[in-house]
């Protein structure tokens, strides 16, 4: 056994407003500049929905992530056929800019230079890559939201009331949720093996995953081997660039900003302690669905004494110590499981993981499924398909989102159900 220690972060779901905060006040600190205006080491998708870069979870397209050799080995997707130079000078799986969106600014002066018309002027986009003015915007993250304007459109020709039943009736079979993405710093980072001048590491202290940019030759390997896209390519430095885990933060005992910043207050950080000898094990685990399994027995208890003892032989500072017996993370993903990966399938390990949704919660209220006075819900009823959500984190394996979806609805119930001075207690409806 070799203990290592990693920063890890749950994010509940359930709490996530799609309010984009957190992607700003990153973007703000870490991306403003020149080369990376279109990339967002933290975006918040809409799901169901292509996502940021387009399809980024379609890993025949891109090859990204790890497969499961005949013989039980596990390599880079991207290993193939084609020799080194050949990907290097024509990685045919690379998205260009258009997977990512043509990033805008407002053309405030409009509005001061616009000539006199009978309607006041509007602020247009402008191209942050062409400087030109644009006429429309094809696409954006997010862009899913915006489809729901279909339906205005029709408004012209049918009546009212038939827009409202069609609007509603199919309303009621559609559901939406946020999914906030950043690196997952992951404990098998294809990223790391998929680079030929090895500046990509995994810092021994703590399993941030940094780009050391002396070293970076501008390859571009790692943006495909991604599975998760979300390494970006600075096209005036010529550099890759990444999340980096806020670590001047963290070092100095703060939270990632992201974190900080949240208004939903739905990211916590935590550190876990993991078995580093088993990771190519747990990696290579034969079947995709066991993969979270396998994944959550390599984490270890930071309460056992051998453990502990173990982490100390190995150079595991004490503050972390006492940091992983306290953890949020461990509490949720290892000892509660009610938080889980995003797509395990992709063998990279991830350490960002999230508690999925119940809501919306309301039309099951409504529907008398959720109770209001302690009584245990009907996890089945919830208007997100379990399908849905254990095609996300568990490789289609719906009973630990179900259980998982079920200790979240039993405490709900729970804190409903309690009375805080002979009153229903407020906080928790
Ligand atoms: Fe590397 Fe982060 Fe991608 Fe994992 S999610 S492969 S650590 S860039
Ligand atoms: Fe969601 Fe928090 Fe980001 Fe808002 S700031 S979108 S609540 S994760």
């Amino acid at each position: 056994m070799k203990v290592r220690a990693q920063i890890g972060m749950v994010l509940n779901l359930d709490k996530c407003i799609g309010c984009h905060t957190c992607s700003v006040t990153c973007k703000n600190v870490w991306t403003s500049r020149p080369g990376v205006e279109y990339a967002w080491f933290n975006n918040v998708e809409t799901k169901p929905g292509i996502g940021y870069p387009k399809e980024w979870e379609n890993q025949e397209k891109w090859k990204g992530g790890w497969i499961r050799k005949a013989d039980g080995r596990i390599e880079p997707r991207q290993g193939g056929k084609l020799s080194l130079l050949m990907k290097i000078f024509a990685n045919p799986n690379l998205p260009q800019i258009d997977d990512y969106y043509e990033p805008f600014t407002f053309d405030y002066d409009h509005l001061q230079s616009a000539p006199k018309t009978k309607a006041a002027p509007t602020a247009r986009p402008r191209s942050l890559i062409t400087g030109k003015r644009m006429e429309k915007i094809e696409w954006g993250p997010n862009w899913e939201e915006i489809l729901g304007g279909e339906f205005s459109k029709r408004s012209k020709d049918a009546n009212f009331e038939d827009i409202q039943k069609d609007i509603y009736g199919q309303f009621e079979q559609t559901f939406m949720m946020y999914l906030p993405r950043l690196c997952e710093h992951c404990l098998n980072p294809a990223c790391v093996a998929s680079c030929p001048s090895g500046s990509i590491y995994k810092r021994e202290e703590d399993g941030i995953v940094l780009i050391d940019q002396d070293k970076c030759r501008g390859w571009r390997m790692c943006v495909s081997g991604c599975p998760y896209k979300k390494i970006y390519y600075n096209w005036q430095s010529g550099k890759a660039e990444k999340c980096i885990f806020c670590y001047p933060r963290i070092e100095a005992g703060q939270p990632t900003v992201c974190s900080e910043t949240c208004v939903g207050r739905i990211r916590y950080l935590g550190v876990l302690l993991y078995d580093a000898d088993r990771i190519e094990q747990a990696a290579s685990t034969e079947h995709d669905r066991d993969l979270y399994q396998a994944q959550l027995d390599i984490f270890l208890d930071p309460n056992d004494p051998k453990v502990i003892e173990q982490a100390r032989a190995d150079g595991v500072p004490e503050a972390w110590l006492t940091a992983a017996r306290n953890s949020p993370v461990y509490k949720m993903a290892v000892d509660w499981k009610v938080a889980l990966p995003l797509h395990p399938e992709y063998r990279t390990l991830p350490m960002v993981w999230y508690i999925p949704p119940l809501s919306p919660i309301q039309a099951a209220a409504h529907s008398g499924h959720v109770g209001t006075n302690g009584e245990i819900p009907d996890v089945n009823q919830l208007r997100i398909p379990l399908k849905y959500l254990a095609n996300l984190m568990t490789a289609g394996d719906v009973a630990p989102v179900s259980r998982a979806l079920e200790r979240m609805l039993a405490m709900r119930a729970y804190m409903r159900g309690k009375h805080v001075d002979g009153q229903p207690n407020m906080k928790a409806i």
